[in-house]
């Protein structure tokens, strides 16, 4: 007993290289454009016979709040499927995002947006790049896992996240 006591405690201790770091999904983040600042520099400059002063402004994007908070990721997924017609639980994604989400203003929207367009286009549902989703989501630092989701949800719900990938990939003569 003693043996298999002092064994737990050093291997609690021991941390190998194959190690991952873990994933925090829960904890707010700097902005990724004013770097957590809240608020954006630019450099006065002469153009013609103008001369425009030094500007400091409110972070467009995170708005003066300089972190954002993670992202609701059950939320996300529950509005981006839907369980309608479906028997045991299952969901399926929505062909269209849903119009009551407004993905220009707010927030949440933006990801659940970002989440299903990119999923979409994973999936092969789309094959226009999402330049949209790309250009709502600015600034979130979050984004590196919102594409993560995406794909997984694209696996889940389309059984592929390549079929987009191969139409580029072919395009692009690399296949
Ligand atoms: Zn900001």
């Amino acid at each position: 007993m003693t043996d298999t006591a002092a064994t737990d405690t050093s291997s609690a201790n021991v941390t190998t290289q194959a190690e991952e770091t873990p994933i925090d999904l829960v904890s707010p983040r700097d902005c990724t454009r004013c770097k957590g600042v809240g608020t954006t520099f630019s450099k006065g400059f002469t153009y013609g016979d103008k001369t425009y002063p030094d500007k400091t402004e409110t972070c467009s994007r995170c708005k003066g709040e300089k972190q954002y908070p993670a992202p609701k990721w059950d939320k996300i997924l529950e509005q981006i499927t839907t369980g309608r017609g479906l028997k045991d639980g299952k969901r399926k994604m929505l062909a269209s995002f849903p119009s009551k989400l407004n993905h220009y203003s707010d927030r949440e929207a933006a990801r659940a947006y970002y989440v299903w367009r990119n999923a979409r286009f994973h999936g092969g549902k789309d094959m226009t790049m999402p330049m949209t989703a790309d250009m709502v989501i600015g600034g979130d630092p979050f984004q590196k896992e919102l594409l993560k989701l995406s794909e997984i949800v694209a696996i889940k719900f389309f059984g592929t996240d390549m079929a987009a990938a191969h139409r580029w990939a072919r395009a692009f003569g690399i296949i």
